[in-house]
C-alpha cells in the first residue's frame, strides 16, 4: 500500500528484521532503501518486506470518523494510521 502525504509517497508493508525476527507495520518513505531502516532492537539492515498482504484501509474514511480525531491529534496522521493498520491485523 502506497499513500502520499506533503509530495513524498510513503510505502505500508510489513517489515521483519532478520536479526531478532520482529515483524510490524512500517510506514516509510518510498524512496527510503530498506537496508537503511531501523529495527528496534537497534540494528540497521537486516530489514525486508514480508511479502504479507495487508488489508485495504480507507484513509479518508479514517480520518474522517471522529472516533479517531484523537489519535491523529496525539500521534499525528502518519502514526495514526501505522496504529490503526495494525489494530486492524491484530498485533
Ligand atoms: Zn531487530
Amino acid at each position: 500500500m502506497r499513500y502520499i502525504e506533503n509530495d513524498t509517497e510513503y510505502e505500508v508493508s510489513e517489515l521483519i528484521c532478520l536479526k531478532c525476527f520482529n515483524r510490524w507495520i512500517g510506514v516509510y518513505p518510498s524512496e527510503l532503501p530498506l537496508k537503511d531502516i531501523e529495527c528496534k532492537c537497534g540494528k540497521v539492515g537486516y530489514v525486508i518486506k514480508t511479502g504479507q498482504t495487508l488489508p485495504d484501509v480507507d484513509v479518508k474514511k479514517f480520518e474522517q470518523d471522529p472516533r479517531y480525531q484523537n489519535m491523529i491529534k496525539m500521534w499525528g496522521r502518519k502514526v495514526a494510521i501505522e496504529k490503526y493498520k495494525s489494530f486492524i491485523l491484530g498485533q
